[in-house]
């Protein structure tokens, strides 16, 4: 894949679309995501691009219940909508925003487009409310392209998918990446140069299904593999645990049998929340039909230590609990605060929520030397499974 960022004249008096990652959560009050973007738009702005339209996704409409078919949206949802970036964007990037809150495939669109004179930037709602986003669709892509000269692909976070927003757009339009992005792979592969030996590899939160098949890539890359969060429920439960109420994920693990659980670390114990509401700590084995898992127990915190002072590279994406409730986020908590100590190993640590527990829990870490945060999470895992030689 060729890099490249535009130059000033190709991009002056034209039409850019931009992919952007806007997926930043409220108690992020770093809004590292948002702020990754600037160096981009500035740059944009700075060199006079006539217009600059966004692209961005926010959720997952396709599995929520509230999502509905509506005025030319395949899956519109209220909750979802990218209304409340205008502000957000137009204060970070000190320039006035439009929202264009119609479908792409409406009338409005054309007309609205038409126009010789447009704002300076202007917000597309939520992608990921077209089918054509995640199908990698051209003729979505198509639409998209008659509204701009070229694309410049500034979502990292999104490189480990295939979408119309950074894979079909890009044989319509004249394509570049923007700054952060470039950042990210330079970074990553600096790490990988000096950090091929010791890596342990430790995956959290909740996108079991996007994750199984990034985790297994480095099975045969990495020492060892420790599994925590909402996938360790789909894990324990496949190895034939109680997992009660807790969040996990219908489809089977892939090759199960066939894991060598030397190398795939699983939890001991957790912290539940029974079915009075009281937390509870509790081993594997004793888990009831009513509980719900939703922190790992002390046992694991410390074996999950362990197994970081054995290493010298850690790669972490997904919080380890539920850290939406303060009760459950102490294992994140716990191996941010270690790792916030630690001068003597790399970290490789991203992903929306990871980024949003460094913030709350402990935000040194984004200035630490031996730490690279990146904005991706399973994108990360994605990206440097592929670079990886063992
Ligand atoms: P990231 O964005 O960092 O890649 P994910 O999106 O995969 O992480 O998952 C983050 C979410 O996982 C958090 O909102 C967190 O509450 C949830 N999570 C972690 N552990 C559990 C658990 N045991 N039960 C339910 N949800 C969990
Ligand atoms: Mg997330």
């Amino acid at each position: 894949m060729d890099l490249k960022l535009p130059t000033a004249s190709q991009i002056k008096g034209k039409r850019v679309i931009i992919r952007l990652d806007l997926n930043s959560q409220e108690t992020d009050k770093i809004h590292y995501r948002l702020l990754s973007t600037q160096k981009t738009i500035s740059f944009l702005l700075k060199n006079k691009a006539k217009t600059i339209v966004v692209l961005a996704h926010l959720g997952r409409p396709e599995s929520d219940k509230h999502s509905f078919k509506i005025n030319q949206f395949d899956l519109y949802n209220e909750k979802l909508s990218l209304k409340i970036f205008k502000g957000i964007l137009s204060k970070l990037f000190k320039t006035k925003v439009f929202f264009f809150k119609y479908s792409i495939f409406s009338d409005k669109f054309d007309k609205y487009f038409n126009a010789k004179k447009l704002p300076r930037i202007i917000l597309l709602e939520n992608m990921r409310f077209y089918l054509g986003e995640d199908n990698n669709d051209i003729n979505f892509a198509k639409r998209l392209s008659t509204i701009g000269d070229v694309f410049i692909d500034e979502a990292f976070s999104v490189c480990h998918r295939k979408v119309a927003t950074n894979t079909a757009i890009t044989k319509l339009l004249p394509s570049f990446f923007g700054f952060n992005y470039l950042l990210e792979v330079k970074n990553l592969d600096k790490v990988l140069e000096k950090s091929k030996n010791d890596l342990i590899v430790i995956v959290g939160g909740a996108k079991i299904k996007d994750k199984t098949e990034i985790i297994m890539k480095f099975i045969n890359k990495s020492s060892y593999i420790l599994i925590g969060g909402g996938i360790a429920n789909s894990f324990i439960r496949a190895a034939g645990f109680e997992v009660g109420r807790s969040y996990f994920d219908e489809m089977p693990i892939p090759n199960f049998n066939k894991l060598d659980f030397n190398k795939i670390i699983l939890p001991i114990d957790f912290k539940v929340l029974d079915s009075n509401g009281s937390t509870k700590y509790k081993m594997n084995s004793d888990i009831s039909t009513t509980d719900r898992i939703l922190d790992l127990g002390n046992l694991t915190i410390q074996q999950f230590i362990n197994y970081v002072k054995k290493s010298k590279f850690i790669l972490w994406n997904g919080p380890l609990g539920y850290i939406e409730d303060e009760r459950f986020s102490i294992a994140t908590k716990s191996l941010l605060e270690f790792i916030k100590n630690d001068k003597n190993r790399k970290y490789v640590l991203g992903g929306g929520e990871t980024l949003d527990s460094i913030a709350q829990m402990a935000p040194s870490i984004f200035k630490q030397k031996n730490v690279f945060v990146s904005t991706g999470g399973g994108a990360m895992l994605w990206y440097l499974s592929k670079k990886l030689k063992n």
